[in-house]
């Protein structure tokens, strides 16, 4: 307990709750715990004029508490303005149990995590997201039905990476169009930075359009393995950002672009899968509009996997999952244009969409 270490009157030199660096006007934030399981997770719900807040559930050995706590309040705001550019009724949640999902995820530990889920009612929806598979989505599932990204066998949707990748995809080539007139991939220099499960569904719709593939990741036997099924080249140097190029996909980790990498960027392009891609949004989208270099911002063309998702909420198939996804070459190019219009940067220009869309709803209640 927090009281146990300083005094109360040490404890109001302390940086109020409210006042954490990534709050911003989050909803609700439930601490939960649970002694016999080991259970430590933080349900963060940012909004919900759209509808529940939906988004993964992430487990992760954080260094601190206040990580976990600062991850959850990034991560369900990008929810919130995820859902709203794609267009669907979903507000913005996401969880994170605190632990390492290889060695500490128990199936006690996943059925408690469901019942508090539960005891919310529906205002908080969650998925898969790192340290889940779609089998601990089916075990929260037998708890409660506030539950998504359950298996195809079981009428889920099944795993959204494919589709993520290809939402990914299609932002990759709507801004080759922006950037170069044309959105044919062949020849073009691509650097795939995480080959995990989106990255290397990524890398196969790359290499079928003949696009020049370059791979990176911290598992060597991925690598090789990646290599071999789609004829991509690994990187072997030791500082990617530095390489001439013309598209960067991040599809690792989130901050990658940052006051050091975009010194050195020389690709035209960013457009990756992973979450959060900008260290700063406002300073580091400025710093990539003044390069000139096209950032298709990540919440945007990311979006495949919440699409995957909400079909089983909307009851929608297949057909109507792609065409969706589809679309995210439409809206990226839409945003490119109209950042480059009003000279604003390509983050903004998708936030200010998402953000009157959210306004325009919470006007008509
Ligand atoms: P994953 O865990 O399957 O893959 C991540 C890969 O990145 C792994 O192979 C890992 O070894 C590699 N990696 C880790 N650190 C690295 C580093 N420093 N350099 C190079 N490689 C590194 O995850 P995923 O499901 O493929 O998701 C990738 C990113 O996309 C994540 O940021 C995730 O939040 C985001 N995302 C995923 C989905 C989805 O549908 N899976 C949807 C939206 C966003």
């Amino acid at each position: 307990m927090i009281t146990d270490i300083v005094s109360p009157k040490e404890l109001k030199k302390i940086a109020p709750v409210f006042g954490q660096l990534s709050f911003d006007n989050h909803e609700q934030i439930v601490f939960c715990n649970d002694k016999d399981t080991g259970l430590k997770a933080i349900i963060g719900i940012h909004n919900t004029v759209l509808g529940p807040a939906l988004g993964g559930t992430r487990m992760w050995k954080y260094d601190t508490e206040w990580d976990a706590l600062n991850d959850v309040l990034r991560l369900s705001r990008g929810m919130t303005y995820k859902s709203a550019i794609t267009g669907l009724n979903l507000g913005g949640g996401k969880a994170v149990i605190l632990g390492d999902a290889k060695t500490q995820k128990t199936p006690e530990l996943m059925l408690r995590f469901g019942e508090f889920v539960h005891s919310l009612g529906g205002r908080y929806i969650t998925a898969e997201d790192v340290g889940m598979a779609t089998s601990d989505m089916d075990l929260v599932r037998t708890v409660t039905p506030y539950v998504t990204g359950i298996s195809e066998d079981k009428g889920g949707a099944g795993n959204p990476s494919p589709i993520t990748a290809y939402g990914v995809f299609m932002g990759m080539k709507a801004a080759a169009k922006f950037a170069y007139g044309s959105d044919i991939l062949e020849d073009k220099k691509v650097f795939v930075q995480g080959i995990g499960n989106v990255g290397e569904a990524l890398v196969e719709h790359l290499s079928n359009e003949g696009a020049n593939v370059f791979i990176t990741d911290i598992s060597r036997e991925r690598l090789e393995n990646v290599r071999d099924k789609y004829h991509a080249t690994i990187y072997e140097g030791d500082n990617l950002y530095g390489e001439e190029m013309d598209i960067y996909a991040p599809c690792a980790l989130g901050a990658t672009i940052n006051d050091d990498t975009i010194d050195q960027l020389k690709a035209k392009i960013i457009a990756g899968a992973a979450n959060n891609q900008l260290a700063e949004e406002q300073k580091h989208g400025k710093m990539l509009r003044d390069k000139g270099i096209v950032y298709a911002p990540d919440f945007l063309i990311n979006a495949g996997g919440i699409i995957n998702v909400y079909a089983e909420l909307e009851n929608y198939g297949k057909q109507e999952i792609i065409r969706k996804t589809e679309n995210i070459y439409n809206t990226t190019l839409e945003i490119l244009t109209k950042a480059q219009a009003k000279n604003i940067t390509t983050f903004n220009a998708a936030f200010e969409i998402a953000q009157a869309r959210i306004d325009a709803r919470k006007n008509e209640k």
